[in-house]
């Protein structure tokens, strides 16, 4: 966050206290930390949902325990910030996106 969204004025970066206005401003701050699974987060809308919750779950549970999962979520990693700003603006993406995932939970929650 570069700005205070209450006064409009200069903040350093991370800042969670704004010493213009004497605002709280964690709520913004905690707003603009990136979720943790990207692409999905777009694609549902949020990063609560079931579905985002099964996917980061298995990223980091079973990709991590092999060589080509690990390849994926560092290219996951590198990719999916900018394609996940892509999906966020467009809806017709954002649903082919979860067309494509729920095969995918379901496929996970089958493994379990
Ligand atoms: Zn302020």
């Amino acid at each position: 966050m570069e700005k205070c969204p209450y006064c409009g004025k200069e903040l350093t970066e991370d800042e969670r206290y704004c010493f213009h206005c004497e605002n709280d401003l964690s709520k913004f701050v905690d707003k603009e930390e990136k979720p943790k699974c990207f692409i999905a987060t777009a694609a549902y809308g949020s990063p609560f949902v079931k579905e985002v919750e099964i996917l980061r779950n298995f990223r980091d549970e079973k990709l991590k325990n092999n060589f080509f999962g690990l390849w994926f979520i560092n290219l996951y990693y590198k990719l999916s910030p900018p394609i996940a700003k892509i999906i966020e603006k467009n809806n017709f993406l954002k649903k082919i996106v979860r067309k494509t995932l729920t095969p995918v939970v379901k496929l996970i929650l089958k493994n379990k």
